[in-house]
């Protein structure tokens, strides 16, 4: 262990090992006061991979001795986030099962003379913690006070006898040692909110530097493993263990992992999602985990990028950019291809025969036959899209234009624009062109993406909405008060959401819900719906799309209502 390893008295270690037949044990421990970010798959990536590595169990367990932060949506969600990332604990335990048997250890820990009711504010403690300015550290007033005097104190506190702020549980550290962790820390705060789960029965809460540790413990949980920030901490915490001779686990500690270029604080989340700059926490314009998991990113692509950056004590600060190609290039592996169209133009082929139709089989991915295949129709009508025509020509423009020839992507050849035919208004109506089948024409230079007109096949399909997502700050560090001087509020790129209303797929959509509805083990993951429209980006179904009744092929068909980017 670096550092050293703990000494554990013969007795509690054969007690611990009794309990757990030598099992390797760890757990997830999040506070439920917010929704998980992409720095917790990390610490979830190491508790559940290291305990399986050694094959043994990991608990996830809600730290929630804080109610007045803790919500019931952040409890759900967190545990779905553990599942979605494809972990299952072990067990799911709560700090606050445990109220009792903590509170029992507290007046022990009175008994032996080594915790006391304390009446200072946060100010006095503070100036009592000396400093440069502040002079020697020194003992408050209530540190000597008899045992019996805290422990009359202490039940008085658990009675209500005490409003907030007006006494508090302090251990009896040791002021004399260089680590502020030994400064006599808060065991127990008076909170009248109630709690999630215990309602109004406890008026009195541990803290995390009591509780972490001595849950710990009573789960028998064998590396405590934190991030570096809890380095200090590992000595107050092993001071607990031993001053009340429990079992002793070993804490570890790793490099955090941070996101640059966005916000992850939940405080600043609550307010993009308050002010309406975001639809609400799981905004795929956000990097929690339930907004990367709506985006339609693979859980896969997260853990293998996790798994990229190793287990080292070093914290590291990744640039949404890097983690953005990470995925994209995750995603060209995966995600099959569609073709689809934004603004579709009508293109009218006019030598292929009135009821012309071909059907084309399709990969899944080029060049990669086991991503398998589908097949479309080809028409004498079909749609393209609107950005790859252009009524201007310019030579830097290889796609269609009046008498140009392009290619249509899986089509044998490729058709030369002969007219445009326009409406009163002047408005495109349609385009008029050649299927160029005459041996030896010329390779086109560029192919682009089309879908048939064939009503008979139910193509295209038309998408009410597409949302399309772009950065949602206009600047690298949105919270640089350089950079953006009027704080990140003003720095909301008001671009970072467009509606595309009436773009086209062509029907190989049916073929990805057909392959999610046969594999998903949730019928809510609609994100895992993904694909990628062709020269387009990577599209997945929003949890908002209004779908029908999945299980029933029929009505799949009929009520695609939204696919988001
Ligand atoms: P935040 O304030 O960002 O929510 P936290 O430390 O309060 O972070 P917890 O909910 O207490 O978050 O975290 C649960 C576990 O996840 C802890 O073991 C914590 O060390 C770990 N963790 C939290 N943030 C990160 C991160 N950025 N990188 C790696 N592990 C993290
Ligand atoms: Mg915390
Ligand atoms: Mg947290």
């Amino acid at each position: 262990v670096p550092g050293g390893n703990p000494q554990i008295k013969p007795e509690l270690m054969a007690e611990h090992l009794k309990a757990t037949g030598g099992k390797y044990i760890t757990r997830f421990p999040p506070e439920p006061n917010g929704f998980l970010h992409i720095g917790h798959a990390k610490a979830i990536n190491i508790n559940f991979g290291l305990a399986k590595a050694h094959n043994g169990i990991c608990n996830l367990r809600y730290d929630d001795t804080n109610p007045e932060a803790e919500e019931e949506r952040y409890f759900t969600s967190i545990l779905e986030i553990v599942k979605w990332l494809g972990f299952t604990p072990s067990e799911v335990t709560y700090s606050s099962t445990h109220f009792q048997k903590l509170y029992e250890l507290a007046v022990e820990l009175i008994k032996k003379d080594k915790a006391y009711i304390c009446h200072c504010t946060g100010e006095e403690i503070q100036k009592h913690r000396g400093g440069p300015e502040r002079g020697p550290r020194t003992a408050c007033v209530h540190r000597d006070r008899p045992i019996s005097e805290s422990l009359e104190l202490f039940e008085k506190m658990k009675n209500g006898g005490f409003e907030e702020g007006e006494a508090i549980l302090r251990m009896k550290m040791d002021l004399e040692n260089g680590n502020p962790q030994f400064w006599d820390l808060v065991a127990y705060r008076v909170l009248k909110t109630p709690h999630h789960r215990t309602g109004s029965e406890w008026l009195i809460y541990p803290t995390y530097d009591y509780t972490h540790c001595l849950v710990d413990s009573f789960e028998n949980i064998t590396h405590s493993l934190c991030t570096v920030e809890f380095m200090q901490s590992r000595f107050s915490y092993y001071w607990l263990c031993d001053a009340l001779e429990v079992y002793k686990p070993v804490q570890w500690e790793y490099g955090r992992l941070n996101v640059a270029n966005t916000i992850l604080s939940k405080r600043k989340i609550a307010e993009l999602v308050n002010k309406k700059y975001v639809f609400d926490w799981d905004d795929p314009r956000l990097y929690t985990l339930p907004a990367i998991r709506r985006r339609g990113v693979p859980p896969q692509a997260i853990n293998n990028f996790v798994h990229t950056l190793g287990v080292t004590k070093s914290d590291t600060v990744i640039e949404v950019a890097k983690l953005d190609a990470f995925i994209r290039d995750y995603l060209n592996e995966t995600a099959p291809r569609l073709m689809g169209a934004f603004n579709p133009i009508k293109v009218v082929i006019e030598n292929l025969p009135e009821d012309y139709e071909q059907m084309l089989t399709v990969p899944n991915k080029p060049r990669d036959p086991a991503m398998g295949e589908h097949t479309i129709p080809f028409t004498r009508e079909v749609w393209i899209d609107g950005s790859d025509f252009r009524e201007v020509d310019d030579k830097d423009f290889f796609r269609l234009a009046p008498g140009k020839t392009v290619g249509l992507l899986n089509v044998p050849c490729p058709i030369t624009c002969t007219n445009v035919i326009k409406d009163a208004s002047g408005k495109i109506v349609e385009l008029r062109a050649r299927y160029e089948d005459a041996a030896g024409f010329k390779r086109p230079k560029t192919y682009i993406q089309w879908v048939a007109e064939s009503p008979k096949h139910g193509s295209p399909v038309r998408l009410d909405e597409v949302r399309l997502f772009d950065r949602l700050f206009n600047h690298a560090n949105p919270q640089d008060k350089k950079e953006v001087p009027g704080g990140y509020l003003t720095d909301v790129n008001p671009d970072s959401l467009s509606i595309e209303k009436g773009a086209i797929v062509e029907i190989g959509l049916w073929d990805v819900m057909d392959r999610w509805a046969k594999s998903s083990e949730s019928k809510t993951d609609y994100e895992a719906m993904r694909f990628q429209l062709t020269r387009i980006g990577y599209f997945c179904v929003d949890k908002e799309a209004d779908l029908g009744d999945f299980t029933k092929a029929k009505s799949l068909k009929d009520s695609v209502k939204k696919l988001i980017l």
